[in-house]
């Protein structure tokens, strides 16, 4: 028997891809400030220039680059597309929160002058160990959405082509699924520590069915445990070292009960805070109700408006 499809509301999609901005945003004045000075200054709402100089409420490249995708997802999911809407933000600062790219990854940049010489996506990306970035992560929620109804192995195989398309190892890409995974358990779950522990269970399965290289498990060992989220926060990294900031992402989301906690707690981790922030935005965006999205964070927040309109224009999800 077939199973039922996975029901997704434009509410849903709306929230996360508000949270992931939000959490861009608030962590963009403190990129790179470490844990220390913001346990002194946290952060506690959104704040102007700073690290990159900008207004109160402007998004960077991970949100840019994730409505991208959703961008692309809206056609139909096709490689050489989404690599296209990567280049046009790139190239013409389509989906900048002001018209300017301010933060960029060294791979993705060093990727996006490839792209743009007419190399082909499917072999744009870096393979190396230490090519690890967070720059395929940040971007990848919306493979959530398009891909919840498809089969595991096309949900695998889409999510890792889009990571490869600048991030090809498979620290990269194996991040990207989980997190992607773990937002579709979160879709279908009543609590957050019930989406968790199938996550680990059905994660754990799937790995065992593609065998990774036996180097790359180590890596997903705490982020596999049951008591993950009890952790003391000296344990947590939030550097942008994929693994870092995926781990960083999941323990602010799990040890925390409402939207705006679990994005001050990313962001007042420091280092990467505007990815960490990001990455855990969009969980929680996905998962606690679109009302608990604090108004004059949407006020105060660059093309909400238009974040809006890109989830209503979503139409691969399947509404009761
Ligand atoms: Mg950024």
């Amino acid at each position: 028997m077939p199973h039922a499809p996975i029901i997704i509301a434009t509410n849903t999609i709306k929230s996360a891809f508000l949270g992931l901005a939000i959490g861009d945003a608030m962590g963009v004045p403190v990129e790179f400030k470490p844990r220390e000075y913001l346990i002194e200054h946290p952060v506690t709402d959104f704040m102007g220039f700073g690290t990159h100089s900008q207004v109160p409420g402007t998004f960077s490249d991970d949100a840019s680059m994730a409505f991208c995708l959703a961008e692309s997802l809206i056609e139909g999911y096709e490689l050489d597309r989404t690599a296209h809407y990567f280049l046009k933000w790139y190239k013409e600062r389509f989906w900048t929160a002001r018209g300017s790219i301010f933060d960029i990854g060294l791979t993705t940049q060093e990727v996006m002058e490839k792209l743009a010489d007419g190399h082909s996506p499917k072999f744009s990306g870096k393979y190396t160990i230490n090519s690890n970035g967070n720059g395929s992560l940040m971007r990848t929620l919306p493979l959530a959405f398009y891909t919840a109804n498809l089969p595991i192995h096309e949900r695998f195989r889409i999510t890792t082509e889009v990571s490869k398309i600048t991030h090809a190892h498979a620290l990269s890409y194996i991040s990207c699924f989980y997190y992607t995974e773990f937002a579709r358990e979160l879709i279908q779950a009543k609590t957050k520590e019930e989406a968790f522990q199938n996550h680990i269970l059905n994660f754990t399965n799937f790995l065992s069915t593609i065998s990774p290289d036996e180097g790359t498990m180590p890596y997903f060992e705490r982020l596999l445990s049951a008591d993950f989220d009890s952790l003391a926060s000296p344990e947590i990294k939030s550097t942008g070292f994929v693994i870092d900031t995926l781990e960083a992402s999941m323990w602010c989301f799990l040890n925390t009960s409402n939207f705006s906690d679990a994005v001050l707690k990313a962001v007042n981790l420091g280092d990467d805070t505007d990815t960490v922030g990001c990455v855990t935005g969009g969980i929680a965006g996905l998962f606690y109700p679109l009302s608990s999205i604090p108004a004059h964070w949407l006020s105060q927040l660059a093309r909400s408006e238009d974040i809006v309109n890109l989830a209503e224009r979503i139409e691969f999800r399947v509404e009761s």
